[in-house]
């Protein structure tokens, strides 16, 4: 069943990809309908389906402060960071994670109404990611943080079990985007590779070096377009 908040995020979307009228099969994984790259699962659905038992299935696009940790959700592993080190000497690793889900600016924007233009700048860079992809941080910190550094290769789709909504402290530096915490890779299933998640094909020049190109970082929804907002 859709939620009301799902219907009304769906007004907020950009192009989608289409099904294909015809042609095999794709294997999509069944809770996000993400799209594996063929022969790249490493987790078969009825696997992934014991692994969440008894758990609430959370959209990433819904999981907010709200978000309980008995909840999953599914979805692609877009960034990650290094493994870091807190001042007490606490392991940590920082990942985001995404739907592969472009909305349009301009729909997101009015959809906060009379909200002030700076508010609404705010929330948008809380949701979404300079393209317009909804992402939300995850923070893994202890032991496994290695681990997962080591599973959470970019364009991995993976099962979030059980993440920690994290509030940042009153006056603390904020998180960019709505965070969550893990602290065991057991929380971080990886399913197999995203078959629509890619990397920008445009290039910056160097003004210093003009024969000098800097490939783009930004992640896209392949199926939806092959360059970044930027390019
Ligand atoms: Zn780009």
């Amino acid at each position: 069943m859709k939620s009301i908040m799902d219907s009304r995020l769906a007004q907020l979307k950009g192009p989608q990809k289409v099904a294909p009228a015809s042609g095999p099969a794709e294997d999509r994984e069944e809770y996000s309908q993400l799209i594996l790259r063929p022969g790249s699962r490493s987790k078969k659905g009825d696997e992934v389906k014991k692994l969440v038992q008894g758990r609430q299935y959370v959209p990433l696009e819904e999981m907010n402060e709200g978000t309980q940790p008995g909840t999953f959700s599914v979805a692609v592993v877009v960034d990650r960071g290094g493994v870091q080190q807190t001042k007490n000497g606490k392991k940590y690793v920082c990942l985001k994670l995404t739907n592969l889900e472009k909305y349009e600016r301009e729909r997101v924007r009015k959809s906060f109404g009379a909200m002030s233009s700076e508010s609404a700048k705010m929330q948008i860079n809380k949701l979404y990611n300079n393209n317009m992809y909804r992402v939300v941080s995850i923070m893994c910190f202890g032991d496994s943080a290695g681990p997962v550094h080591k599973s959470s290769v970019p364009g991995t789709i993976v099962a979030l079990i059980g993440p920690k909504f994290f509030a940042s402290k009153p006056g603390a530096e904020t998180q960019k985007h709505t965070t969550f915490l893990v602290d065991n890779v057991s929380q971080l299933v990886p399913i197999g590779y995203s078959f629509d998640y890619n990397i920008c094909c445009g290039q910056d020049s160097n003004p210093r070096n003009p024969h000098a190109k800097t490939p783009c970082y930004n992640f896209v929804n392949s199926s939806v377009e092959k360059m970044c907002d930027r390019h």
